[in-house]
């Protein structure tokens, strides 16, 4: 028996870009539902810090003071070369706003508290609803909702699995989707999904270190590779170590692995030995004990960007649209600022036409933003030494510069470098 909903806006996906989706149209008061497959967060620190233009906007949802509670503040990043010599620095304490420093926070604990402060404006993700057969159309999109409930089969070996519990039937005048980089609805609306450049495979390491660590976000370019620090708090910190291509597969469709492969989990490549290995090679400058590994993990970074931002009633944020390289922690930033964007514009008025065109305009601001964060259109130059060597290494560089929004232009001033030409 299918039960019948209607509802004005459904959000798909309660990720960090759904959750801010749902954050204002919580304030708008709007009439919508968030549906999200998982039984609840993300368990790991995958995305790991938020821009100064995220806070804002984090601040204007009159959520920022949980997250810098919890958050590290790091007021720079630097660039090193091989041979550990220091080329370039971003000075986030420089910058004219209002947060001028990258807050590291794992994504599990931001999705918390996204949700308890969603949970306090009166809303709650519908976990366990996993959303199929989308079906837009010019007046709505109607879509299939299955409840998923815990069930337990088997003979010779018992275990549990997801069962259906209820199916309903829903009709939304739109959907926002930040599904993810597997994303249906995307798919459900015909937007292609190009690659737009070759994809990077990482070994990741999380360890609890004997020594003072850095206060700084680092990335040691090393010829094609570009590999990663940050620091965590209380002892920890993250290396992400560049390995050569197709290293890593994405295979599985778990929320907690989606991107990773289960598989090299098990390799040498994630030994201790070969942690020692890498930090030797590309951290030199890095003294501390490396043995107390917490998480340790091969991940495939793909590259894509969505042809549109939408079409007809079904729009994008977030992973949906666009997967970037890791450092610059894009995707995830950028993706909230979208989510919340889109949100707005649905939000103005209901008026039909109003929509239609404030959508279109969305599209054309988002397209314009990531061909301007991945220099697409190679429109940036430079002046000076600083410059020069990192044009040299462009592919390290673009797409990995932790900002966006207003403070991406200042912090490509920093660096010597200009966009020659305004993309249109
Ligand atoms: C191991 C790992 C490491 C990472 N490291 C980094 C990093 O260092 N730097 C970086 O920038 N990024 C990193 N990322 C990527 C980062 O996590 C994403 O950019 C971020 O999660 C995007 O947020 P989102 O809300 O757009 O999508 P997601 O967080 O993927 O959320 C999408 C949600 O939609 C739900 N969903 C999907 N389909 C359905 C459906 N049919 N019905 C209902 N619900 C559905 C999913 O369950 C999920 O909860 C990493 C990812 C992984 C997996």
């Amino acid at each position: 028996m299918f039960n019948k909903k209607s509802v004005d806006i459904a959000v798909l996906g309660a990720g960090p870009v759904g959750l801010t989706a749902a954050h204002i149209l919580a304030d708008q008061g709007m009439d919508f539902t968030l549906l999200e497959r998982a039984a609840g967060t993300h368990t790991h620190s995958y995305a790991l810090a938020l821009h100064p233009d995220t806070l804002e906007l984090l601040d204007t949802l009159g959520i920022v003071a949980p997250i810098l509670q919890r958050a590290l503040r790091l007021q720079r990043s630097t660039i090193f070369d091989p041979s550990n010599k220091q080329r370039a620095v971003i000075d986030y304490g420089a910058l004219p706003v209002k947060y001028p420093f990258l807050a590291v926070i794992a994504q599990s604990d931001l999705e918390d508290i996204l949700v308890a402060t969603l949970a306090k404006k009166g809303h709650t993700p519908q976990w366990n609803h996993r959303v199929r057969c989308i079906e837009p159309s010019a007046e709505g999109v109607r879509f299939t909702v299955d409840h998923l409930m815990e069930g337990s089969t088997g003979y010779a070996i018992a275990h549990s699995e997801q069962e259906i519990d209820k199916i309903y039937e829903y009709q939304s005048n739109y959907m926002i989707a930040a599904d993810g980089y597997e994303s249906m609805a995307r798919k459900a609306a015909n937007i292609g999904f190009p690659e737009i450049k070759s994809s990077l495979d990482y070994a990741v390491f999380e360890f609890e270190t004997n020594t003072r660590l850095l206060t700084e976000m680092r990335m040691m370019v090393d010829n094609d590779k570009t590999h990663i620090y940050w620091p965590l708090g209380k002892g920890r910190c993250r290396f992400s170590f560049q390995m050569p291509p197709n290293f890593a597969q994405k295979h599985s469709f778990n929320k907690d692995h989606a991107m990773v492969d289960n598989e090299a989990q098990e390799s040498s490549e994630l030994s201790n030995a070969h942690l020692d290995h890498l930090l030797h090679t590309h951290a030199p400058w890095f003294i501390g004990s490396s043995s107390d590994v917490k998480w340790r993990v091969m991940v495939h970074f793909e590259k894509h960007l969505a042809d549109s931002f939408g079409n007809g009633r079904v729009w994008l944020a977030g992973d949906a649209a666009h997967m970037a390289a890791p450092a610059g922690i894009l995707s995830m930033n950028v993706g909230m600022l979208e989510g919340a964007d889109l949100a707005e514009k649905l939000s103005i008025d209901s008026n039909e036409d109003g929509r239609q065109f404030r959508l279109n305009a969305y599209n054309l601001d988002r397209v314009t933003e990531w061909r301007r964060l991945l220099d697409i259109d190679q429109n940036i130059q430079g002046q000076g030494n600083t410059a020069e060597w990192l044009l040299r290494h462009r592919n390290n560089i673009i797409g990995n510069i932790p900002a966006s929004g207003n403070s991406y232009q200042a912090i490509l001033e920093q660096l010597q470098l200009h966009e020659s030409i305004a993309v249109s």
